[in-house]
């Protein structure tokens, strides 16, 4: 007991390390240290359980999902991924149905042939053994998975390279959210896997993507994965670029630059990366 044993029942505890005549600057950093933690937004603020109903074998099942006016936008990748306040928005994007194991990333989860749901039941439900978890979130671990039985699914019901592309594209995101996480001390890496790995599977992922999405823009049409030309070219551009592939880069940039369909924001991006290519097949001595 002591002076300022009263202090905590009145909701003002940041106050009972004071001391009563001096370490002012001490009492302030506490209590902002406490307002900071007060408006920090979790996770579990951002997200709500919303309800769908299988197109494979049509029971009802739920999903955590993102809810968009909660969320604050910060930034944005080389590679278009979106990053908001206290949420790795990409773990909720692929949609489960725990009664047959089908997954596809929300926009895809519907549009789904009869020859496909068949596949699906052959291939997918047959076999598979689904993990229950009962986190109040998606964790690193689960929303892994969740993306690992969406590309299993796109596979199996022989879903255009796009939609394979995407799938990969946001995996990768989701382990350089992990990796960010780790980084900044909020999670450490499921058991099994190393910062080494993470960093690897990344890279592979968005090879992946890469190769996918230059086969989609030679045989499919715009938009893709809800991207227009601009936005795929673009994204072309960036991952080539980052996987040192620079003729394809500088390509790419050219095809937008020269393209009456991109906007002047679009192709000030493209121009600022064509900076970087020069600049990069300098370093490299090509
Ligand atoms: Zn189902």
């Amino acid at each position: 007991m002591g002076l300022f044993s009263g202090f905590e029942k009145l909701g003002l505890g940041n106050l009972s390390g004071a001391d009563l005549y001096g370490k002012e600057e001490k009492v302030k950093e506490k209590a902002a240290a406490a307002t900071k933690e007060k408006v920090e937004i979790q996770e579990t603020d951002c997200i709500y359980e919303k309800k769908y109903k299988c197109p494979v074998c049509d029971s009802d099942f739920s999903a955590k999902i993102m809810k968009s006016g909660r969320t604050k936008l910060i930034g944005t990748d080389f590679d278009l991924r979106p990053k908001y306040d206290g949420i790795a928005a990409e773990k909720y994007d692929v949609l489960l149905c725990d009664r047959c194991g089908y997954a596809a990333l929300g926009r895809y989860f519907t549009t789904l042939l009869p020859a496909q749901c068949k596949m699906i039941k052959e291939q997918i439900t047959a076999n598979i053994e689904l993990n229950k978890y009962n986190d109040e979130i998606y964790t690193f671990k689960e929303a892994l998975e969740r993306y690992q039985i969406a590309l299993a699914c796109a596979i199996v019901k022989k879903a255009k390279a796009s939609e394979k592309a995407y799938i990969c594209l946001k995996t990768a995101w989701v382990l350089r959210a992990l990796r960010e996480s780790v980084e900044a001390g909020k999670d450490k890496y499921p058991e099994g896997m190393s910062a080494e790995d993470v960093t690897a599977q990344e890279e592979e992922y968005l090879r992946n993507a890469y190769t996918g999405f230059i086969e989609a823009r030679q045989s499919e049409s715009f938009p893709m994965a809800g991207m227009d030309q601009t936005t795929v070219d673009y994204l072309l551009a960036q991952l080539a670029f980052h996987l040192k592939e620079f003729d394809v880069a500088a390509k790419m940039v050219q095809a937008l630059l020269t393209s009456p369909g991109a906007n002047s924001r679009i192709k000030d991006k493209a121009r600022d990366l064509k900076d970087e290519i020069v600049a990069a097949k300098k370093a490299a001595g090509t």
